[in-house]
């Protein structure tokens, strides 16, 4: 099997145990860069200098008889969310445009600390508004499966570079959805780790309370591998959880359900589900049974109010983060030519440097938090919120994890949803409630729908800090789709 279809604990092993170098592998994968990327477009930003600098870094420690770490020499392909010092940093926005960042993100700095190359940034939505990667000022990303469809977002760039073998593995940020929805529509494992479980330091604020960073990778074990790699406590972030990382690689090698309680969640499903999204879920949750977990129904009554509740809380943040791109600090700056204030300099800067959909939560923002409107709009969401957390606790009381689809279709046509914000924000109707309670949760691949031949993800949710219990059921799931399929779900997307 040829280097860049093979997972990142293969590829691990081959380097570490010298037969394979990790150059070699960085070059395989540029080599696909090059190749399929021009149809795909993941990437805003690939450094094959830099790459194989860090490349033969790993190769040099192996040579000087050092023991490599699990995932040393391994690619990566980084959303371009994260602050990079040695690679620009857009969150593809026009106003960061030639912006350097002068520090590494934590979890930059850890992937390298990992000896993980860093291949190139990856096309995301604007500052992670959007699910389809549309909303980016480069473009849009196309997914491998079918290059007139959306590879989801905002992390689209990273699914679809994963998806489309030019990186074995990719970080992700999860705000509302934006790491399981692009791997649910795209066949592959995306993780949203517990909220503070992973450091948002040097990872540009969308919703500082919402904001979650996590892996994106082909198999349960790889994106256990990467989150284990970059988690952890970071004194650079006030929300870090300062605990043991959850034994999640641990979780994710053992994969079995026996005596597992899993609960199916009530209020997901139904209308406004494709039924090819709903047969291959139940379909899951018949496999999950039969290996000897006890399902359940269970309600979570205020999980309806979830969407409307985050798009008051997420561009209230949002729009306190943005203020800081004022054409004064970063990137760039519009009509500054002498006679005009520094007023009139900021407003011709943003209007010019933001696109329609960060402008449109940014007005959404300021409304919900102006002095007349608060209690009845941000309060109110806030208040919600409390709700949606307390329905998982009364049902983490009920059952280990809570399982429902990751998102209600398959991936759509690029340019269907793009003028019709509400049905693009639908897209998160699964995602959002763990994103407000701050709870882990990971979308497994689960088949392909029959109406459109498309991936289908399943969501499986845990308590907050019982992220292992989410890869324990993942690897178990997967290794039994597998045995069905007869390998991967990605084996069966066409060739690029
Ligand atoms: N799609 C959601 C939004 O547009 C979530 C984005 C995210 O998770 N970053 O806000």
């Amino acid at each position: 099997m040829s280097i860049i279809k093979k997972t990142a604990a293969e590829l691990a092993e081959l380097i570490s145990s010298g037969e394979a170098s990790a150059v070699e592998v960085a070059q395989a994968h540029l080599d696909r860069i090059a190749a399929v990327d021009d149809s795909v477009k993941a990437f805003v930003h690939v450094d094959p200098d830099v790459a194989l600098a860090q490349a033969r870094a790993v190769d040099d420690r192996k040579a000087a008889g050092e023991t490599l770490g699990p995932l040393a020499g391994v690619p990566i392909a980084h959303k371009d969310v994260f602050t990079t010092a040695d690679m620009p940093t857009t969150c593809s926005s026009k106003i960061l445009e030639g912006w350097r960042p002068p520090y590494d993100a934590t979890v930059t700095r850890r992937l390298r600390e990992a000896g993980m190359v860093i291949l190139g940034k990856t096309n995301m939505d604007e500052f992670a508004m959007g699910s389809s990667t549309e909303n980016s000022a480069f473009g849009p990303t196309h997914n491998p499966w079918d290059l007139n469809t959306i590879p989801g977002g905002s992390s689209g760039g990273s699914s679809a570079a994963v998806a489309a073998y030019e990186a074995p593995l990719a970080t992700g940020t999860d705000t509302g959805g934006s790491i399981r929805q692009p791997a649910a529509v795209t066949g592959l494992v995306g993780m949203k780790p517990t909220y503070g479980g992973s450091s948002r330091y040097g990872l540009i604020a969308f919703a500082s309370s919402l904001d979650t960073p996590g892996p994106l990778a082909r198999t349960v074990l790889d994106a256990a591998l990467l989150h284990e790699a970059f988690s952890g406590h970071d004194p650079m972030d006030s929300t870090s959880i300062d605990q043991a990382v959850p034994p999640v690689v641990e979780a994710a090698r053992r994969g079995d359900v026996a005596g597992l309680r899993i609960g199916v969640v009530k209020e997901f499903g139904g209308e406004g589900y494709q039924p090819g999204v709903l047969a291959r879920f139940h379909e899951a949750v018949e496999l999950l049974e039969s290996l000897g977990a006890k399902v359940v129904e269970v309600s979570c009554p205020h999980f309806t109010y979830a969407l409307p509740a985050y798009y008051l809380i997420a561009p209230s943040e949002c729009s306190s983060n943005l203020a800081r791109f004022d054409g004064m600090r970063y990137g760039l700056r519009v009509g500054d030519d002498g006679t005009r204030s520094a007023e009139e300099v900021m407003a011709l800067t943003r209007a010019e440097g933001f696109g329609d959909e960060v402008k449109r939560r940014i007005m959404l923002g300021t409304y919900a938090l102006s002095s007349g409107y608060y209690d009845a709009y941000y309060g109110k969401a806030q208040q919600v919120r409390t709700l949606i957390a307390r329905d998982f606790d009364a049902a983490f009381e009920q059952v280990d994890v809570l399982v429902s689809p990751t998102t209600p279709t398959t991936a759509f046509p690029i340019g269907e949803r793009a003028d019709d914000p509400m049905a693009m924000y639908l897209a998160d109707l699964c995602t959002i409630p763990s994103n407000l309670a701050g709870n882990a949760a990971i979308s497994v691949p689960c088949g392909l729908a029959d109406e459109d031949s498309l991936p289908v993800g399943l969501q499986i949710m845990a308590p907050v800090l019982a992220d292992d219990r989410v890869y324990r059921v993942g690897a178990a799931i997967e290794r039994a789709l597998q045995d069905r399929w007869g390998g991967p779900l990605l084996a069966k997307a066409p060739e690029l």
